[in-house]
């Protein structure tokens, strides 16, 4: 029998506003535990939470741009539970009337364009750390840093719509580029400011009905969301092919191992006793602050990837990529614009996302400015310096922020595109590698790379390589 997945995730997004989402307190990230506290987010008796306008703004533009309905009408709810971290004993949440319902968002998956539903999106407040002490003061103690509690998280719940551990982590590059590009979470995923939280369960291809669920936490990257998902479809398959019963579990992934592991029982929404909170008045959001929200949206990178590939003819595949990040697509566009070839900046982005990991950088980070892509793309156009030439100065550039004519001029690296030259160095080659000739004459094709590698070797890369292989061809034949 042939089993299929069922995904659906539930993904937490912190959001970058200054202060917390009920009292004024600070969200900075890395400061000494428990400075940045206050009555409300420390849960002490009498006070009362006023919500942040900015997260409810932050919210309704996310909703906006994932083609959300935003409810006029929307209201919190207090989630009970118990934990050294959460001192108020709940957490406010928002539960049957969340501000942003019945959106999607698209992925391309093998060139195939696919909807994934979003369910809702609800504001929440996060809770706090626990710090487990590891020896300093004998091991016996844990520690609670309230500086996180309180802090804005979007709650981004999607459809069981998602078949595959790749289109669940196509799923998450696209929900991390809409909230990049709108500025509302920086999706640091290592960080927690985006955390991922997975539904799965499998069934038998042409059923419709859903097998049981365990709900998988703890997926900090995008390589975990596929591994922890990949692991978890295998171990549910193994189960009921062996006419086991799965159990409604949490399960943990535990990256180390590579495997999921159970945590505990699944909760049921009841275990918490949502209930209004009380001292929250319902939220009435008035269509025209939608409105002006709405048209405050920048493009978004499905619109732009479209451009990218209609205004300026690059392949789908550079179009994805190039507008996965707002801070690459921008100095991108900028540069076609100036002039830049969009063939040659195909050639180069590669070399810049090379750096770009390399020394764990973004490239706001860099010197790099649109103009060096565009003076770049004219030297390659003019033949002054070659495609692979070009590469070596772009790495340069993006460490000093000099101008690659610059560069050239600098380090003599023009391009010898003189065919006298040339010939002279090719002779040399040949007359240097009499056994080499006899066996590419006895039909040995590949050897032409040896002797291209020669030129290039003697003239330190800057001969014309197109120039230098029509001149072997010519001479070898
Ligand atoms: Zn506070």
């Amino acid at each position: 029998m042939k089993y299929e997945a069922i995904i659906g995730l539930e993904v937490h997004a912190q959001m970058l506003t200054d202060t917390k989402i009920f009292c004024g307190c600070s969200t900075k990230f890395g400061s000494e535990p428990n400075t940045q506290t206050c009555p409300v987010c420390t849960g002490m008796p009498g006070v009362l939470p006023v919500l942040n306008k900015k997260a409810l703004e932050f919210t309704i533009k996310t909703g906006l741009a994932m083609n959300c309905k935003i409810s006029p009408y929307s209201r919190f709810a207090r989630k009970n539970y118990f934990y050294p971290d959460l001192p108020k004993g709940y957490q406010i949440s928002q539960y049957e009337l969340p501000i942003c319902e019945h959106g999607y968002i698209e992925i391309v998956v093998d060139g195939t364009i696919k909807k994934i539903g979003i369910t809702r999106i609800h504001m929440e407040e996060d809770a706090g750390k626990n710090i487990h002490d590891s020896g300093s003061v004998g091991g016996n103690f844990s520690f609670v840093d309230l500086n996180r509690t309180g802090v804005p998280l979007m709650e981004i719940v999607s459809e069981p719509d998602i078949r595959t551990s790749v289109e669940a982590v196509e799923y998450m590059k696209k929900l991390r580029a809409i909230l990049r590009y709108l500025g509302v979470c920086d999706g640091n995923m290592e960080q927690g400011s985006l955390r991922c939280d997975a539904n799965v369960s499998v069934r038998p291809v042409g059923h419709d009905g859903f097998g049981v669920k365990t709900e998988i936490k703890n997926i900090n990257s995008f390589r975990f969301v596929e591994k922890a998902l990949e692991y978890e479809i295998k171990r549910q398959i193994k189960i009921l092919e062996g006419e086991g019963k799965i159990i409604q579990e949490t399960r943990l992934w535990d990256s180390s191992t590579g495997t999921t592991q159970s945590m505990r029982t699944k909760e049921e929404a009841h275990d918490y006793r949502y209930f209004p909170d009380p001292d929250l008045v319902p939220l009435m959001v008035d269509q025209k602050w939608i409105d002006e929200i709405r048209s405050s949206l920048p493009e978004l990178p499905d619109i732009k990837r479209g451009r990218f590939i209609s205004e300026y003819k690059f392949s789908e595949y550079d179009a994805e990529l190039f507008t996965s990040e707002k801070s690459i697509a921008e100095p991108v566009e900028e540069a076609v614009k100036l002039g830049a070839k969009t063939k040659h900046l195909s050639n180069f982005m590669p070399v810049v996302f090379n750096y770009l990991n390399e020394k764990g950088k973004e490239i706001d980070e860099t010197l790099l400015k649109p103009i060096h892509l565009v003076d770049l793309s004219n030297l390659v156009e003019t033949a002054v310096v070659s495609g692979s030439m070009a590469k070596t100065i772009l790495y340069e550039t993006l460490d000093t922020g000099n101008m690659p004519s610059e560069i050239v001029k600098e380090k003599g690296l023009v391009q010898i595109s003189d065919t006298g030259e040339i010939e002279k160095i090719v002779d040399d080659v040949i007359i240097k590698h009499p056994k080499e000739v006899e066996r590419f004459k006895a039909g040995e094709q590949k050897l032409l790379g040896f002797f291209v590698g020669q030129v290039m070797k003697a003239t330190k890369g800057k001969a014309n390589p197109q120039m230098v292989n029509e001149l072997l061809k010519k001479k070898l034949t």
